[in-house]
């Protein structure tokens, strides 16, 4: 059987190291802070902003929440971030998301100061990731990263596979692996042969949204694999929380392996908080090296 990657004791040591750099930051007058914007009523996204916040609170950085109506205007929503953008005692600004409808989710993105941008998705610091430079990078890659660094060491010249090609993960997911000097295949809902070549793979990142699609038949003997999905599904007569990976059959195949829940989930928002202290450094022109272990990608090379 496969070792358990546990995403919830590594979660617990990045947030360890977080609050030891707050501290630190503290030491010097700052407090890092982080603004998290929720506009209407969606009760998951509810859930996720709580969650951000009492995180941010237990390592020390301060929280401000904003949370908007419904039909809040595009303009109303873009004032708030402009505001935000000029706050001295704002370091990261998190827009959660979906947004709705009548407002342009990619219009509000943009408007995000690029040093504020915890999310990682101004353009700004998407194409900063693709070139190479350091940047704050998305906070579930990122998670998936530091999970295969702890397990894996050193990863250049494996071959790894990323089911799903989303800009929130499987393609910014696809340029760290590649800034790690991973060979890289990018597999997607128009790929032929999906499983024969992610057979190929000694890294299996699987974000899909599908569950259970990728069982052992896609897993090469020893392969690692990051379980991103987190997919409800009916069973039994209860509900409860799958991955895209059929856990109960990979973990036969599998060298190691995440579970869900308690796999990647737990990452994303530690590393939400580690990209808060990230973007306080940057704001305030520290090398973020500065302190323990920063969450900007790795430095680039040929
Ligand atoms: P998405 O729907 O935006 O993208 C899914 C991708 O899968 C697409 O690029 C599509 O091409 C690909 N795909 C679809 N069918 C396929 C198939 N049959 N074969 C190969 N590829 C196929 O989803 P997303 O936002 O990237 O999220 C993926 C999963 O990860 C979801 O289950 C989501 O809930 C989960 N997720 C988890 C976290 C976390 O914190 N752990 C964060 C973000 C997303």
């Amino acid at each position: 059987g496969a070792r358990l990657i546990d995403g919830k004791a590594a979660a617990a040591q990045v947030l360890a190291e977080v609050r030891a750099d707050v501290l630190a930051l503290q030491a010097q007058q700052l407090t890092p802070g982080l603004a998290v914007v929720l506009v209407g009523e969606d009760p998951a996204s509810h859930v996720y902003v709580r969650n951000k916040v009492l995180r941010a609170n237990e390592v020390g950085i301060n929280s401000f929440e904003y949370r908007l109506l419904a039909d809040s205007s595009e303009q109303e929503v873009l004032d708030l971030v402009q505001q935000l953008n000029q706050e001295a005692q704002v370091n990261g600004i998190l827009v959660q998301l979906p947004l709705p409808a009548h407002i342009d989710e990619n219009k509000v993105l943009q408007a995000i100061d690029p040093r504020k941008d915890v999310d990682g998705f101004h353009s700004e610091n998407v194409g900063g990731l693709s070139q190479g430079r350091e940047v704050l990078a998305p906070c579930t890659p990122a998670g998936c990263m530091r999970l295969l660094h702890d397990h894996c060491g050193d990863l250049s010249g494996k071959h790894a596979v990323v089911v799903g090609r989303s800009n929130i993960v499987g393609k910014p997911m696809a340029a760290l692996l590649l800034q790690a000097h991973c060979s890289v295949t990018v597999l997607h809902s128009r790929s032929v042969n999906a499983a024969a070549l992610c057979r190929q793979a000694d890294i299996v990142v699987a974000a899909v949204g599908r569950p259970r699609m990728i069982g052992a038949d896609w897993l090469k003997p020893g392969a690692v694999v990051i379980d991103v999905g987190i997919n409800r599904i009916e069973e039994d007569g209860r509900s409860r929380l799958v991955g895209d990976v059929d856990f109960d059959s990979a973990v036969q195949v599998a060298a190691a392996i995440t579970p869900v829940p308690g796999g990647v989930g737990p990452m994303t928002i530690a590393m939400l908080m580690r990209n808060t202290v990230t973007a306080t450094l940057l704001q305030q022109g520290l090398a973020p090296d500065h302190l323990s272990r920063h969450s900007l990608s790795p430095a680039p090379t040929a």
